[in-house]
């Protein structure tokens, strides 16, 4: 009677950038869940499936997590092929362990389908490494988000210390982020770079210093965004060749 939930990641948003794996399964899928994230060009690929919107953006709309572990409890009790489709990669701040948890408790088959995170599809698109070598060693993914009955994390002392940092769900917040970093010892002038719609025909690019990143972040669209800090991006030539120029100005557009 049970169906297979898989957990697909989606990638960061253009359509190509799916996995084989994740397009066939939502070629065959009876039922997609999808995030606000998910690109509706995606959808089409799921001709036979239901759609269920999931969306939780910034705890807009928000669909409790309790909720949507249960409609995917449901649903595989009624479907053979469950997705349950994720922005970016499933397992990195998607809150896919409680879906994990509450589909093993319930007895139903779990699968997972990496994507490609944010942060790697914004390397790509800065064409810088982070892990570039002789600069940087180890690579931070981290977020300032935490919800309710989280324990805290000492996400700061780790961004700062990190080669590389990438903050996730932290554009909204890019002032205080940078002032705390600052004050907590990381160099005002560490090149940052902050990333809009990675991937999409949408996105943009700023590339500045730290105490520089509130005045780029006012500069954000709405879309997803997400921060790249670290010496790595010293070294691209178009921040060097740029830095004469007010932060506001280090337009991705002009640079390419
Ligand atoms: N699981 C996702 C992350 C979910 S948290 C992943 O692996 O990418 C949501 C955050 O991811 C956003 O606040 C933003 O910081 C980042 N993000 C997701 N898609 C993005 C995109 N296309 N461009 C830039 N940042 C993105």
């Amino acid at each position: 009677v049970s169906g297979r939930v898989y957990l697909v990641g989606a990638g960061p948003g253009a359509l190509d950038l799916l996995t084989l794996r994740a397009a066939r399964l939502l070629e065959s899928a009876d039922i997609v869940f999808y995030d606000a994230l998910a690109n509706p060009e995606m959808l089409k690929l799921a001709p036979n499936a239901k759609l269920v919107a999931v969306g939780k953006r910034h705890g807009r709309h928000s669909t409790a997590q309790t909720f949507i572990n249960k409609q995917l409890v449901d649903a595989a009790k009624k479907y053979a092929t469950v997705v349950r489709l994720k922005g970016g990669d499933p397992m990195l701040f998607g809150r896919a362990q409680e879906e994990i948890d509450a589909l093993t408790a319930a007895g139903i088959e779990v699968e997972v389908v990496p994507g490609i995170t944010a942060a790697l599809a914004a390397s790509a698109s800065l064409k810088v490494s982070l892990t570039r070598r002789g600069i940087a060693r180890h690579v931070a993914f981290v977020t300032p988000r935490i919800g309710k009955m989280e324990r805290e994390s000492d996400w700061i002392a780790t961004a700062v210390a990190a080669d590389t940092a990438v903050i996730y769900m932290g554009a909204g917040e890019a002032e205080a982020i940078a002032q705390t970093l600052i004050a907590r010892g990381r160099r005002a002038d560490t090149p940052v770079a902050l990333i809009e719609n990675a991937s999409l025909a949408s996105e943009r690019q700023w590339l500045g210093r730290l105490e520089e990143l509130a005045v780029i972040s006012r500069a954000l669209n709405g879309g997803p965004a997400i921060i790249v800090l670290g010496e790595v991006l010293a070294e691209r030539g178009a921040l060097q060749a740029l830095t004469e120029l007010p932060a506001w100005r280090h337009l991705s557009s002009s640079l390419g």
